[in-house]
């Protein structure tokens, strides 16, 4: 991967948690390194196939002049996020920003924070199975594709399927999305929830019962999750076929992270011998 760079870019800007600090100007010293791929830049030698340093800088003084926040921490993923979202090639930013005029004694070069923030790539399963199914997933989808932190929404032809394990009663409507995303995994979980929420949820149903959506995290990057209310990848979609025959339609190649097996060899196992894979 290649980098753009800009170091110690200096702004004049009112952030800080001290009441002089919204009024008074102080130093920031910012440095950005956008990692993106030079390759069609190169390529063309075209300032419109990379990143113009120059209008970077612009839109981060900007930023900083626009907005008074308490913490440089606020400032610094702000930016970060603003750029990602920008920028369309950016696949990660680094930001650092300084400050060397700090209100507190002592001497010291600055007082600083270091910011590190990417799309990460997910797949969602979206599931319904009470009233005007379609219609509950359309909510879903259109709610992702109107959230700016998200980006590349691509939802899998919807399927339907039987109702699935002992509780529901009613037939399901599936599919799977694949997007990117800038939102951790627990904030992830709590977006999707709320998304839950405006499709009429009913969380007094039991575990599996009948709802009107369902939304659940399969995969986030590779990452592995064990915690007591959220478990990534989703342990339970190898035994879901309205999730392995959907997921077939992007990366049938994914390497479940956990299993270690081609995402297509779980699906295969599962139609083969009606059984997850173990
Ligand atoms: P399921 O989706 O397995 O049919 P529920 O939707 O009833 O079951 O379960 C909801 C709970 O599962 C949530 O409260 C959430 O905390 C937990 N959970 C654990 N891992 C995940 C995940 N990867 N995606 C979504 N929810 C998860
Ligand atoms: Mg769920």
């Amino acid at each position: 991967m290649d980098s753009i760079i800009l170091k110690d870019f200096e702004v004049l800007a009112c952030h800080g948690v001290n009441p002089e600090e919204k009024v008074d100007k102080q130093r920031f010293l910012i440095t950005a390194e956008i990692v993106t791929d030079f390759t069609s830049a190169s390529e063309t030698d075209d300032i419109s196939n990379t990143v113009s340093y120059s209008e970077l800088k612009k839109d981060i003084k900007a930023f900083c002049d626009e907005n008074s926040f308490n913490l440089i921490e606020t400032l610094g993923v702000k930016i970060a996020e603003r750029i990602l979202k920008k920028y369309a090639g950016v696949k990660c930013v680094e930001l650092t920003v300084k400050k060397p005029d700090a209100p507190m004694s002592g001497n010291f070069d600055y007082a600083g924070v270091k910011i590190s923030r990417k799309w990460h790539r997910v797949y969602l399963s979206l599931g319904s199975n009470l009233g005007d199914k379609n219609g509950y997933l359309d909510l879903a989808v259109n709610a992702l594709k109107a959230d700016d932190n998200f980006k590349g929404v691509k939802e899998s032809k919807r399927m339907r399927s039987a109702p699935y394990g002992g509780y529901a009663t009613e037939e399901f409507l599936n599919s799977v999305v694949e997007c990117e995303t800038l939102y951790n995994p627990r904030k992830l979980l709590a977006v999707l929830q709320g998304i839950e929420d405006e499709g009429g949820r009913d969380r007094t149903v039991v575990h599996w019962g009948n709802r009107t959506l369902d939304l659940d995290i399969l995969f986030y990057d590779r990452e592995v999750i064990c915690e007591k209310d959220l478990c990534i990848p989703h342990p339970d979609m190898v035994n879901r076929f309205f999730v392995l025959y959907p997921f077939m339609e992007f990366n049938c190649n994914f390497v479940h992270p956990v299993l270690n097996k081609r995402m297509s060899e779980l699906y295969d196992y599962y139609k083969n011998n009606k059984i997850r894979y173990c």
